[in-house]
């Protein structure tokens, strides 16, 4: 069977990582025989310009019909006096609302040969390989808001958090199969001792739990996984959680790596599923030819594992980016002296060669 993938490059290095992906998702098309074909579609300040929108309607068509989405960046100082409605950043939310991305899921494994990026000491972040599941259309981003409203002369705004049990389900579902691939433990993280909605959140993670018991689950109030995540990121497997804390435990742990440039992620919905790195459009080494390629590489690892179910060819492409970061390839961002330099070309090479 055909699977169609649809590229967004987007803005910036957009262009040149997805590039690089598409490359290695071709290398192992060739080995696996999973049958890939792509296509185009434009995004961002790149299809503000070309069609005066940030996200056309062509692209959100094409990505509903697509087995997955492969997406570079968007964004730029060039568009930074764009209508906040048409700025390029509209272009992610608008497709994750489109295609209903439910979760985002956020992998951040500590390699050995990069503990020294981390700001934590290698002794307490080496091997640290945890995935942040985060709900990702619902709570308080998504509740009734009011922007400003004065009473008795006195100004003040608010933000609903709401969240329905099967919203909370389905997202614990899916940390507990995805615990299962890895090493069958889920901690979920709320504020139960504060919030309704956390309440309900603790729950229904413990009636889904009894459902599961080969996976081991345990519950952390927000706080103190923030803490723990910086004490002891090692004991921890999959993190569940919802949209407001897992925003904000996903860019934490993001830095635990050390390196932006290597931090892949997915958007998982009901239709279609968007893989992209973390990272944004890196405009002032844009079209340098010198942007870090692995996040957006490990991203379209992501996407065999999680769309097409080929857990062996994802296992070969993060293979292969262990193996090239063993042999000492650095791109600039992470260079240092008695390392082999490599641009973006060089490194999407080196990854290719070791892709068996
Ligand atoms: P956004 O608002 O889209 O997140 P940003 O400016 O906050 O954009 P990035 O675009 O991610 O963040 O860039 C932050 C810094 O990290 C920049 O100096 C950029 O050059 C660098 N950077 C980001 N991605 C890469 C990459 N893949 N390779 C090398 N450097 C990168
Ligand atoms: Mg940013």
């Amino acid at each position: 069977m055909e699977k169609h993938i649809v590229v967004i490059p987007g803005d910036g290095i957009g262009k040149e990582i997805t590039t690089a992906a598409v490359k290695v998702l071709k290398k192992i098309d060739e080995i696996y025989h999973i049958g890939l074909t792509f296509e185009y579609q434009y995004a961002g300040g790149t299809a503000y310009d070309k069609f005066g929108t940030p996200l056309p309607e062509n692209t959100i068509e094409a990505a509903k019909k697509a087995s997955a989405v492969l997406f570079g960046a968007v964004g730029g100082t060039q568009w930074d006096s764009v209508e906040p409605a048409l700025r390029p950043e509209k272009a992610v939310l608008g497709l994750r609302k489109a295609l209903g991305l439910y979760v985002n899921l956020r992998p951040v494994k500590v390699q050995k040969e990069l503990c020294e990026y981390s700001p934590l000491k290698p002794e307490i972040v080496t091997g640290s390989d945890i995935l942040i599941v985060r709900e990702l259309i619902g709570g308080i981003y998504f509740g009734d808001k009011c922007e400003s409203e004065i009473h008795n002369g006195v100004e003040r705004a608010w933000d609903l958090e709401n969240y329905s049990v099967p919203e909370v389900e389905r997202i614990t579902r899916f940390a507990m199969e995805a615990a299962r691939k890895r090493k069958n433990k889920v901690t979920s993280v709320d504020k139960s001792n504060v919030l309704a909605t956390s309440r309900l959140w603790r729950r229904t993670v413990t009636k889904i739990a009894a459902q599961n018991p080969d996976i081991l689950v345990d519950n952390l109030y927000v706080d103190n996984c923030a803490m723990q995540l910086a004490i002891r990121p090692t004991q921890f497997d999959v993190i569940v959680t919802g949209n407001l804390f897992g925003d904000i435990l996903s860019d934490e742990a993001a830095v635990l790596g050390g390196s932006i440039g290597m931090m892949p992620s997915a958007s998982i919905g009901e239709l279609t599923s968007l893989y992209e790195p973390i990272h944004g459009s890196a405009p002032d080494i844009a079209g340098k030819g010198i942007a870090n390629p692995l996040a957006t590489i490990l991203s379209s690892a992501m996407l065999l594992r999680y769309s097409l179910e080929e857990e062996s060819a994802a296992c070969a492409v993060e293979k292969a980016v262990d193996a090239a970061l063993e042999e000492g390839w650095r791109t600039p961002d992470l260079y240092k002296d008695g390392f082999k330099k490599a641009d973006t070309n060089t490194m999407t090479e080196v990854v290719l060669q070791y892709i068996k």
